[in-house]
């Protein structure tokens, strides 16, 4: 059931000022992947086209009896955490909806109805890294937003976190858009891989994005001859 203190939770944190800007691009990621701003997902929650929900789901992609502390779920649209006042006093949870919301923005951005596969690897990279960006665009603003967990050397946020360091690094300017050039990228993968277990074959699994449903009282694209 949808779970209105979380959809204004996640909702605030989309809209805030760092998350509303924050632009980058992925040269070697499907395509070239992209974010700017969270608008998108911000609309969907509010038209109901996604909505947040209390408990966890299993991920069909990962072993047996593993849950994720947080999911976008592709199949229902949901964004589901582990609690309702989950991301209302903790900076780390609060980038953790950074990271559950860019899924849901490319399910927004590039879903269609016959379903667009995006490597996994590919789109945890991405993830990883937009709440990299995140956290390090909220926390000189406010010394105690930072991060509240024990980061673990070569994990992905680790790597993430270098990644947007060295990409931040020399970028001036108002809401500049952060281009990772490919052979940045490929730390964050090894990570991820490693992380999710995307070895040999599983190198090659696929997240799959269906997109919003048409909204009621507009006509379906292609429906008119
Ligand atoms: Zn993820």
């Amino acid at each position: 059931m949808a779970n209105q203190m979380l959809a204004s939770t996640v909702t605030r944190v989309l809209t805030d000022q760092w998350s509303s800007t924050l632009k980058f691009s992925m040269d070697s990621l499907f395509g070239n992947l992209r974010v700017n701003g969270y608008q998108p997902v911000v609309n969907a929650i509010a038209q109901g086209q996604i909505t947040c929900e209390v408990g966890l789901s299993q991920n069909p992609d990962r072993v047996p009896g593993h849950y994720a502390e947080a999911r976008y779920e592709p199949e229902t649209r949901q964004l589901r955490f582990p609690k309702e006042q989950y991301g209302l006093s903790s900076p780390s949870e609060m980038f953790n909806i950074v990271h559950e919301a860019t899924h849901a923005l490319f399910d927004c951005q590039y879903g269609t109805p016959a379903g667009t596969q995006i490597l996994a690897m590919d789109d945890e990279a991405a993830a990883f890294f937009a709440q990299a960006v995140y956290s390090r665009l909220a926390s000189p603003n406010s010394p105690s937003f930072g991060w509240d967990i024990q980061l673990i050397r070569g994990d992905p946020i680790a790597e993430a976190l270098k990644l947007a360091d060295k990409i931040m690094g020399g970028v001036h300017g108002v809401n500049p858009t952060y281009r990772v050039p490919e052979q940045d990228v490929d730390q964050l993968l090894i990570s991820v891989q490693g992380f999710y277990n995307l070895h040999g074959g599983k190198a090659g699994i696929r997240h799959v994005y269906y997109g919003l449903p048409a909204r009621p009282g507009r006509p379906l694209q292609g429906a008119l001859d």
